[in-house]
């Protein structure tokens, strides 16, 4: 039975192995164990429930709250060459009697359903008519009234199932789920402990960073300018901070679309589908956005303010990278944020009990922010979730390149010039007296007689207020809990103006040190195929294939069939209906480019040895281990699901434990000599400047090698 799943991977799918926890999964529901997956957004969970329902006769039926992703998933299927429907209120009657007919013909191997669908009496006759493989509760956490979309219409049909005289075995998958939900889901749909399979939560092509201290619209700026062909959603707090971004966005050149629920469903509807089919790169949008978003190519997700609590920060996040490539997810803090959450939580019809739960979310969501430790692990470990043994490597905190300026000396002047002015005003007005400005209200006041008055003219008005929020969120100046924050000192501020304690700002900018490996050109045309294919068919891009197999078909230049079907995500049933028409385009390229062809992927090695976790040795050590004996670094990544950059921050973390490693097979003396004499060269210790003022092929893994080695970074 294994073995059949393993081939319907590779004959259906294109993928040689297994993610971590989807075989057990199968395994279980192929033992006909009513089974419950707990897995990452993008962990790859509706694979659970179609191998098996390939694989068993009869049809799978899958309960799925989100309406509007059904027809993707259908489509997705059905460009697999898989019999697939959904049945919902989207339908026309006639055309839902129609597919309820085939269903109980037996035309279709999965059927799509919505919660209510059970309480439709035609629709219960036919699936008891019929021989069902199985029946899976996707997003299984709405079960559950603990679970943070309860759905009630979930619930009821527990009761329904129990009078289905052949149901068959039943599967719960979720990506959120606390103990207290799970209890509750395998109480229900009596699953027993030992078929519950949890692999965490982690994301390890996730990327976090915290910035603080910015101008946050510029920021955005040289963000996104650095990454215009890519995907993104940067997420506002308000509607009216999303239409602001929104223009400026748009007068800057971008294609972008703005989401919230101030606009028509018309807009929205309008701007969700271009941003699904590729057509806008950015999406600007509150909240309202991303429930039934299964755009696999997100490869960023900002938030342009902070979010209410860790949970929905990690959910929304967690929209990026579904497809396993590289992604970044950055939180852009400033003081007055945390104002603006307060007031939210104050004006929401909570009663108290709730509202003193939630202000322990958000001072949580605050601490996130302020903590120098691994981002990714402190999100986990919010949840309860200890799985990762060690840091991520990827985060901001962990790479640390990014750099500080030690601000002390202007702090200390905000401070005094605070406290001159009796704390019993708010960062506009100090901003004016620091800036020296001639404004009535200072000489009303008198403070053109103050000490600090003027201090710091030479930086803009602006900026001041900038500098003194994020002495908020340093938490030298507190703003106290009214409607019009008032700046007084805290505690630590004492122990700054005395000198005693620093404070220091984050200065750059979040470089790409995500290295390509692969032609940029070749990936945009083969976009730009993939786009045409799918507007014909009219289905999103990422259904005909992912960014991951593209990429893939963009670093190993494919020519014949064989070598495009050991491209990840290419199957039999694929490359029938697309093969050619990129082979064509990849052929047409490789005639007029000097390209070598690298070797094609050799197949994984199957994933019950890759994803063995029996030994307690770390992970960064089993990598260390791999390259020691000589296995190169493209290949400890593609056995052990790991990102080639995660794999070489493994070797660094390894190598300041205090272990050997091989510098020679990353660079020679005379490239780590002018590595070296590049960088005292350079103004900006930035890796970025660094890359620029160094010969092309010196690439961001060989530079960070040479500064990991000289203890530099
Ligand atoms: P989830 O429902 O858990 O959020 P999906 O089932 O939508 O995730 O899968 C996310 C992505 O991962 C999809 O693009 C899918 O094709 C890919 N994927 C799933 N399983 C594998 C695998 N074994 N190898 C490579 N990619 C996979
Ligand atoms: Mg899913």
């Amino acid at each position: 039975m294994l073995d059949q799943a393993q081939q319907l991977l590779k004959s259906y799918y294109g993928f040689d192995s297994f993610r971590p926890g989807q075989q057990q999964v199968i395994e279980h529901v192929l033992d006909d164990a009513n089974t419950l997956a707990i897995m990452p957004t993008g962990g790859g969970k509706s694979l659970c429930y179609q191998i098996p329902g390939l694989t068993k006769s009869g049809t799978a039926i899958i309960i799925s709250p989100l309406i509007s992703l059904m027809k993707d998933q259908v489509d997705a299927l059905v460009s697999l060459g898989i019999s697939a429907t959904y049945i919902n209120s989207s339908l026309s009657t006639s055309e839902q009697q129609e597919r309820l007919d085939q269903l109980h013909q037996g035309h279709y191997s999965f059927v799509y359903v919505a919660p209510e669908r059970f309480e439709s009496s035609s629709f219960l006759r036919t699936i008891q008519s019929m021989k069902l493989s199985l029946i899976a509760f996707d997003e299984a956490h709405c079960i559950s009234q603990w679970g943070h979309d309860f759905r009630p219409s979930y619930r009821s049909i527990v009761q329904t199932l129990s009078t289905i005289p052949n149901l068959p075995v039943v599967m719960a998958l979720t990506a959120t789920a606390t103990d207290q939900v799970i209890q509750d889901i395998r109480r229900l749909l009596a699953i027993d402990e030992d078929f519950v399979v949890n692999t965490g939560f982690a994301r390890d092509n996730l990327a976090f960073h915290v910035v603080k201290g910015r101008d946050k619209q510029r920021f955005i700026l040289d963000y996104a300018s650095d990454r215009k062909l890519e995907s993104g959603i940067i997420y506002t707090a308000t509607r009216k901070q999303a239409d602001q971004l929104y223009e400026f966005l748009q007068a800057k050149g971008f294609t972008v679309g703005n989401y919230h629920a101030g606009l028509s469903e018309q807009q929205r509807k309008q701007a969700q589908t271009a941003f699904i089919q590729d057509e806008l790169s950015i999406m600007v949008a509150t909240n309202a956005f991303g429930m039934g978003i299964d755009k696999s190519n997100v490869r960023y997700v900002i938030h342009y303010a902070l979010p209410m609590n860790i949970e929905s920060y990690y959910q929304e996040a967690g929209r990026a990278g579904r497809d396993g490539e590289p992604s970044e997810c950055v939180l852009l803090f400033s003081g007055q944020d945390i104002q603006l959450q307060k007031f939210l939580i104050e004006q929401s019809p909570m009663d108290e009990a709730n509202k003193t739960n939630e202000y322990k979310k958000l001072q949580a969501m605050i601490n996130y922010c302020h903590t120098d430790h691994c981002l990714q692990k402190h999100i986990l470990e919010y949840f309860d979730d200890y799985s990762l043994q060690e840091d991520c490597g990827n985060c901001g905190n962990c790479q640390h390149d990014i750099e500080r300026e030690d601000v002390t000396k202007e702090a200390q002047m905000v401070l005094s010039c605070v406290k001159r002015m009796g704390e019993r005003f708010g960062a506009g007005l100090t901003a004016k007296v620091l800036k020296g400005s001639k404004s009535k209200k200072i000489a009303d006041f008198g403070f053109e007689r103050l000490s600090t008055y003027g201090l710091m003219m030479k930086t803009k008005e602006k900026d001041i207020t900038n500098f003194i929020h994020f002495l908020v969120a340093e938490g030298v100046l507190s703003t106290g809990d009214d409607r019009f924050p008032i700046l007084k000192l805290t505690k630590q501020a004492a122990d700054v103006l005395k000198g005693e304690k620093q404070i220091w700002m984050q200065v750059s900018r979040i470089d790409r040190t995500e290295e390509l490996d692969f032609s940029e050109a070749l990936f945009e045309e083969l976009r730009q195929l993939r786009k045409q294919l799918a507007d014909d068919e009219q289905v999103p891009p990422y259904v005909i294939f992912s960014d991951a197999s593209l990429k893939d078909m963009s670093r190993y230049f494919p020519t014949i069939k064989d070598e495009m079907l050991s491209i990840k995500g290419v199957g039999e049933k694929k490359y029938d209906k697309y093969g050619e028409a990129f082979l064509a385009v990849i052929g047409e390229w490789v005639d007029h480019h000097d390209v070598e062809p690298t070797k094609m992927p050799q197949p994984e090695a199957p994933s019950t040895i890759k994803h063995e976790t029996t030994s307690d040795e770390p992970s960064h050590m089993i990598t260390y281990h791999l390259f020691q004996d000589g296995t190169p670094l493209r290949e400890i990544a593609l056995n052990r699901n790991l990102t080639e950059q995660t794999v070489t921050n493994h070797l660094f973390k390894a190598y300041k434990d205090g272990n050997d490693l091989q510098w020679d097979l990353f660079f020679n003396e005379e490239q780590e000599m002018l590595i070296l004499e590049a960088r005292e060269s350079i103004e900006e210790k930035k890796l970025k400047p660094l890359k620029d003022s160094l010969p092309d092929d010196f690439s961001y893994t060989m530079i960070k090698a040479a500064l990991v080695k000289n203890e530099i970074l």
